[in-house]
């Protein structure tokens, strides 16, 4: 494992108090200035791509091509979608025409909130982590990035490149694990986005309460997918496979739970298993395109799910550890209660739950927590909407898994205990900027309209 320099705590409030003289400085201002920044945040990651690659191959034994897919493909599309629509969401907004107001020029403008704090999570660490800052430079902030100590070799790099690439006064890097971060949280933040589990996110929660700081919240939980029998079985089989053994299968929307009719079950568990096979021909322990568990610890974590399911095994099931390997596996006839149903299991294990029908696989979603994702496999567009309309989520996907993520235009976040807030795009950039409103009223005004508003009161003849 790659060492990770932590930061010294005592460094931990200098680095606030640096991030916040140089926003002061008010350089963040221009929009020039953030375009830079936002196009540098490009060059850093286009020229270091390869070590970035071979980090998150040794952080998560990722194949590179995986890398490309869920990590730069969607962060250049940010670094694109921000340099060429900051100067637009960032243009003053006028209120709408009222006339009595008109002559005040009321507006709105989108200011930016100091210094963001960023805390993200290991399992897409490129994405995670320069997503929310990209953010906070279009929206005029300085930014502290904690990225996970999870991912040592990711966040080493990202230490080491960060103030090479980008103002070193504004931006910034801390790394550490609970000590470091226990002690950032005691600092007064202007905004914090979290991105990890909802145990973390509640502490986050609290610590930002204390100095009444704003919170973007992404958190996780449990997708489930809705089989409709007329669906295409072999397409259902390969992107629902695809989205869950990807990254091993720690993907925060990766689809956890299918709920499949019952009478349908042999059909969809017979296509997955022809799409595993094409998928490792050889079998998956020896394929290099299929990643390793963060720590051996999450493996363990895996594996005593798995140990405990009393849902029968269709493929996979082994678990090595010491390697951080957990085969993809499928597991079927999975029943309320089961080890597999509880917590998230953020792995590569697909959980197959037989019901009588959609009716009673939306009343098993409603019963839950409301997820990241909801997803729905079916040729009928009333089947998707019935179920959609009967179930709340971050996204509602139809025949797909996990790519609405990457999606420019549409924004991550969750609902209820999936988190609050937004990452990415507008919505990413509205979440750490506050909108000022500013109003210039000039004296005629008084004479032609408002002059009633001034006692001794009279009949009000004011109305819009
Ligand atoms: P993690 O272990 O990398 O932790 C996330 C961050 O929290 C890290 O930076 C870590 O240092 C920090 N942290 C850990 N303990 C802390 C503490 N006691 N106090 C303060 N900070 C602390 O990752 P994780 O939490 O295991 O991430 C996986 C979870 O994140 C899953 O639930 C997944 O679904 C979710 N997730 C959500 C999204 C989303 O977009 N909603 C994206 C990715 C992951």
């Amino acid at each position: 494992m790659s060492t990770l320099t932590y930061t010294q705590l005592e460094e931990i409030p200098k680095i606030h108090a640096a991030a916040q003289a140089a926003f002061r400085s008010g350089r963040t201002k221009s929009v020039e200035f953030r375009k830079a920044q936002i196009v540098q945040v490009g060059y850093m990651l286009q020229d270091n791509e390869d070590r970035f690659k071979e980090a998150l191959h040794s952080d998560l034994g990722r194949p590179h091509q995986e890398t490309e897919l869920l990590d730069f493909n969607p962060t250049y599309a940010e670094v694109k979608v921000a340099y060429d629509n900051v100067e637009k969401w960032i243009k003053p907004q006028n209120a709408p025409f009222g006339i009595n107001w008109f002559a005040m020029k009321p507006r709105l403008t989108a200011e930016p909130k100091g210094v963001v704090l960023v805390i993200s999570a290991f399992n897409v660490p490129v994405f995670l982590t320069m997503t929310p800052l990209i953010s906070a430079i279009a929206g005029g902030n300085g930014c502290v990035l904690k990225p996970s100590e999870q991912t040592p070799a990711f966040s080493a790099l990202v230490a080491e490149l960060v103030p090479k690439y980008l103002d070193p006064e504004l931006y910034h890097v801390i790394n550490g694990g609970v000590p470091e971060t226990t002690k950032i949280l005691e600092l007064p933040w202007d905004h914090i986005v979290y991105i990890g589990n909802a145990r973390v996110g509640r502490i986050v929660a609290t610590a930002a309460a204390q100095h009444l700081t704003p919170v973007t919240l992404e958190l996780g939980g449990k997708n489930p997918v809705v089989v409709d029998p007329r669906a295409d079985v072999a397409l259902t089989a390969r992107r629902l496979l695809w989205g869950r053994f990807s990254n091993a299968g720690q993907i925060c929307v990766a689809p956890e739970y299918v709920l499949v009719p019952a009478h349908f079950q042999d059909a969809l568990v017979g296509a997955l298993k022809d799409a595993y096979a094409a998928f490792y021909p050889d079998g998956p322990a020896t394929s290099d395109s299929f990643s390793r568990i963060v720590t051996s610890a999450h493996a363990a974590r895996i594996k005593r799910m798995l140990d405990a399911t009393e849902g029968t095994v269709v493929v996979g099931g082994d678990a090595d550890v010491e390697k951080r390997y957990v085969a993809p596996t499928i597991v079927r006839d999975v029943k309320e209660g089961d080890s597999l149903l509880s917590d998230e299991i953020f792995g590569p294990v697909l959980t197959l739950v037989p019901v009588k029908d959609e009716d009673e696989a939306i009343a098993f979603i409603r019963a839950r927590e409301h997820p990241l994702a909801v997803y729905v496999f079916t040729p009928d567009a009333a089947f998707e909407r019935k179920v959609f309309d009967n179930t709340m989520s971050g996204a509602a996907v139809t025949n797909e898994t996990v790519i609405s993520a990457g999606v420019p235009g549409l924004p991550v976040g969750g609902v209820g205990s999936s988190g609050y807030g937004y990452y990415t795009g507008k919505q990413g950039f509205e979440e750490v900027i506050h909108w000022r409103v500013s109003l210039k009223n000039p004296g005629w005004v008084d004479r032609l309209v408002l002059h009633f508003r001034f006692p001794p009161y009279r009949v009000c003849v004011f109305a819009e």
